[in-house]
């Protein structure tokens, strides 16, 4: 699984990059939708900052 942590400090998961990146989106619109976070902004962040976890975890390991 994907895994990236939101700015807000919420871990969002997703089994590939797209699903990833469609939880962000969805997580944006419902979290963070009177910030005004550009579609850019949600895409770097999900690329930059995607990490493997173990299914199961929501943290991930060193
Ligand atoms: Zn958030």
């Amino acid at each position: 699984m994907r895994a990236v942590d939101c700015p807000c400090g919420l871990t969002l998961t997703g089994n590939s990059d797209e699903e990833l990146l469609r939880r962000a989106f969805e997580h944006r619109d419902q979290h963070h939708a009177d910030d005004n976070i550009p579609d850019e902004f949600v895409r770097e962040t999900v690329v930059k900052n995607a990490r493997d976890i173990t299914e199961g975890a929501t943290t991930s390991t060193p």
